[in-house]
């Protein structure tokens, strides 16, 4: 095995044994990251020369012996909406194209101190609002299993980092989906924590009740780690919540002999592509042959889930966007009087998805609709809350598929917004209720695409979705598969 194909408890191994110095290995992956670019285009923005000096500094740290963690020297990637000091961050569009922050987001601060080695920005559907990344105002993003498929959204960049081998692991943000899609769709492990699990300052909003930064990695171990990295309360994030952060990775060992397991039926319709419910249904067989027991639920108001999000999401979008405006800072179009300046920067600033999720928003929030639509979606979010916690008095996780489909092609949904916005069908009610999800790799298609198997806990149990992952992982091989890289 190369070295770049390793995983981070690998590496980590590796270089507390002095087998490889933090530079050595950050300049193996970056010469692959270099190689497989043009084809993936996982990257808005590089940072190799800032990767090196962080490798030489982790290199002082492993020489000392002081001070380490399992990310000391371990090269990662940065999803493009997560603030680094001095580093361009875009958010994938052209209205951040030259905004340098001057404060590190608290992830990528824990990450630093850690001793991570951060290769680059990765590319993203601007403002995170798309499932295919195909919104970005930079690149395509290709998926690694099939450079002729979308590699899932929003976090596109940040699976394909990983996924391609161009990083040990990554950060994403989830709203609806964009961390366990993109996992699912490129053959990786992806967490979203329970809202409040994570810091979220420094992450550039999208809509903030629902937003949650969480780990892309190559195994569950690996999830485990970037968890305990980033988990925990922040003073500078109030949403952050002052909870326990558990030895994830003691806990993911834990044996699920008589764990409950829940099937809600409304996740398995009778359309749903049958390869995706195949591999799904075998994987809970699997959790069964471990000595879990599996449970029929009931969530009768999941279906309205998706409707409830996208007036939520493009509410909250269309506040948190209003800051974009030219005056402060991003991009600024001169015009004759300050109403035109507005205007005119942000018609070339944002693309369409962006400006229909605004036009969305606003009039769900505009008086005289508020009531019909954006009060009525906050019901609904508290009915699916209800259908939730009713079923987690019976069970200790819910398995459902991750995404309806495996990986599609590009421009397949584009022309159809609503084509699109299913796409995040299993995934929204996670982020409407601040429920933790993890999607695990469970099959391939018959086209030699990844499958993903969707697991939902209580709140601020991820350790029962890791544990869960685990004995999962440790009976199968599908997480130790790797992408071919050709367009097929
Ligand atoms: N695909 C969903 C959307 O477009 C979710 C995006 C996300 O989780 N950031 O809103």
């Amino acid at each position: 095995m190369e070295l770049h194909q390793k995983t981070i408890h690998e590496v980590s191994a590796d270089l507390k044994a002095k087998k490889i110095s933090s530079v050595e290995l950050t300049k193996a992956v970056l010469a692959h990251l270099e190689k497989v670019e043009p084809k993936v285009q996982s990257f808005i923005t590089k940072t190799p020369d800032e990767a090196l000096a962080a490798a030489a500094e982790a290199d002082k740290r492993l020489a000392s012996g002081q001070n380490l963690t399992p990310f000391t020297g371990v090269p990662i990637a940065i999803k493009d909406l997560l603030c680094a000091k001095g580093v361009r961050t875009t958010c994938g569009s052209k209205m951040l194209e030259n905004f340098k922050p001057p404060y590190d987001a608290t992830v990528v601060d824990r990450l630093n101190q850690a001793g991570a080695v951060s290769v680059g920005k990765t590319n993203m559907d601007e403002f995170a609002m798309g499932s295919s990344t195909e919104t970005s105002a930079y690149q395509k993003t290709r998926n690694p299993w099939n450079l002729a498929c979308v590699p899932g959204g929003s976090s596109g960049g940040s699976a394909t980092s990983v996924s391609a081998d161009q990083a040990f692991a990554s950060l994403g943000s989830d709203t609806g989906g964009s961390i366990r899609q993109p996992a699912a769709l490129c053959g990786l492990v992806g967490l979203k924590p329970t809202y409040g699990r994570v810091s979220r300052y420094g992450l550039i909003a999208f809509a903030s009740s629902l937003d949650q930064i969480g780990p892309f990695t190559k195994d569950v171990e690996d999830c485990a780690l970037m968890l305990s990295a980033i988990a925990g309360h922040d003073r500078k994030d109030s949403t952050s919540a002052p909870v326990a952060v558990p030895d994830y990775l003691a806990e993911m060992k834990k044996s699920i002999k008589g764990l409950k397991v829940g099937i809600p039926k409304e996740f398995f319709p009778a359309g749903l592509n049958p390869e995706v419910g195949d591999a799904v249904k075998k994987a809970i067989s699997e959790l069964e042959k471990q000595g879990a027991e599996i449970h029929e639920v009931s969530l009768p108001t999941s279906p309205y889930g998706l409707a409830a999000y996208y007036v939520l999401a493009p509410s909250e979008a269309s506040s948190n966007l209003a800051r974009y405006d030219g005056v402060r800072y991003g991009l600024r179009v001169p015009g004759e009087n300050i109403v035109e300046m507005y205007s005119k920067t942000r018609a070339a600033g944002f693309g369409s998805e962006v400006k229909r999720r605004i036009m969305l928003g606003t009039y769900a929030l505009s008086s005289g609709y508020y009531d019909a639509y954006y009060l009525k979606a906050l019901k609904v979010r508290r009915l699916i809350k209800q259908d939730y916690d009713k079923a987690f008095e019976k069970v200790d996780v819910i398995a459902t598929p991750t995404a309806p489909n495996p990986a599609f092609k590009f421009g397949e949904k584009t022309g159809d917004p609503l084509s699109m916005y299913l796409e995040d069908i299993f995934t929204v009610s996670i982020n409407i209720t601040g429920m933790p999800g993890l999607s695990v790799p469970c099959g391939l298609s018959k086209t030699g695409l990844p499958i993903g198997l969707q697991l939902i806990g209580k709140s601020f149990d991820e350790s029962t979705l890791l544990r869960t992952a685990y004995a999962y992982e440790q009976a199968t091989e599908w997480h130790k598969l790797k992408p071919t890289l050709k367009d097929s």
